[in-house]
């Protein structure tokens, strides 16, 4: 059964020493694909760069929140980000296996002195580059499922997006999904204290459901401090069949479908 890394910053210097036989590892393991998100605009080449180096890996383009104050973000460093943009994305569709498959990650987050407003600007300008250019948004949300409900109530991704590694409620999650957003479940779920999040993903539909490690982040029940792996992801989907009481087949099935169709990859 395959499976795919929907959310893994493969790319990051954590993985450095050993990325190639790493990613051997994990494709052993059904691993059959993985998306590294964008941070940063100097990071979008080098995550262009991988995803032409290792088979089954794809990535995104955006600015991740954490690294909205390390950067310039007038209108007019936007609008540079915007055109650098629009040019690895002509060079990857120019190319025989397109790679660039969403927007983001983008989003917002409680946890950091941002002003909220300064990022919902950024937000707003990452919906319309994923609209401009007919791909997902990849969201990133901690303590602002609210607000990001009020904006893309607003102004939604035309074509769809995942709140990747969600936490919260059935009822935001349903708020999410009839948005058109998936929700990604990662090590979270392994966490016996994380009541509400676990009993969210065992009832939200299963077609709305994306799994994800977050590597180098999130690691799993038992393993906290540890550096987390794309191997981790077979472990994550077993979990996530125990919690729904449904076979592995069906949730891996099921969750590889639902990456197609929000990615059109496979
Ligand atoms: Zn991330």
């Amino acid at each position: 059964m395959p499976f795919f890394d929907s959310h893994c910053h493969f790319d990051f210097a954590d993985f450095d020493a050993d990325r190639a036989q790493l990613w051997q590892r994990a494709t052993a393991l059904g691993v059959q694909g993985l998306l590294v998100p964008g941070i940063e605009p100097v990071q979008w080449p080098a995550a262009q760069v991988l995803s032409r180096q290792l088979s089954g890996c794809y990535f995104a383009l955006g600015i991740h929140p954490w690294w909205i104050s390390k950067i310039a973000t007038d209108p007019l460093a936007l609008q540079f980000y915007a055109y650098q943009m629009s040019l690895l994305l002509d060079d990857d569709r120019a190319s025989e296996q397109p790679r660039c498959i969403a927007i983001g990650e983008a989003g917002l987050d409680k946890n950091i002195d941002t002003p909220i407003d300064q990022q919902l600007d950024l937000l707003d300008w990452h919906i319309d580059l994923a609209n401009q250019f007919h791909l997902p948004l990849i969201v990133h949300s901690v303590k602002t499922h609210n607000e990001l409900i009020a904006h893309c109530k607003k102004k939604s991704p035309l074509y769809g997006g995942v709140v990747h590694a969600f936490s919260g409620s059935y009822e935001t999650a349903m708020q999410l999904i009839d948005l058109g957003f998936y929700l990604g479940a990662g090590g979270t779920i392994s966490y016996g204290r994380a009541h509400k999040t676990r009993n969210t993903f065992a009832r939200v539909p299963l077609e709305s459901v994306l799994l994800e490690t977050d590597a180098p982040d999130m690691p799993l029940y038992g393993e906290q401090g540890q550096r987390n792996s794309p191997e981790n992801l077979p472990r994550i989907a077993q979990l996530f069949a125990e919690l729904r009481n449904e076979s592995l087949e069906t949730i891996t099935a099921t969750v590889w479908g639902n990456n197609r169709r929000l990615f059109g990859i496979f």
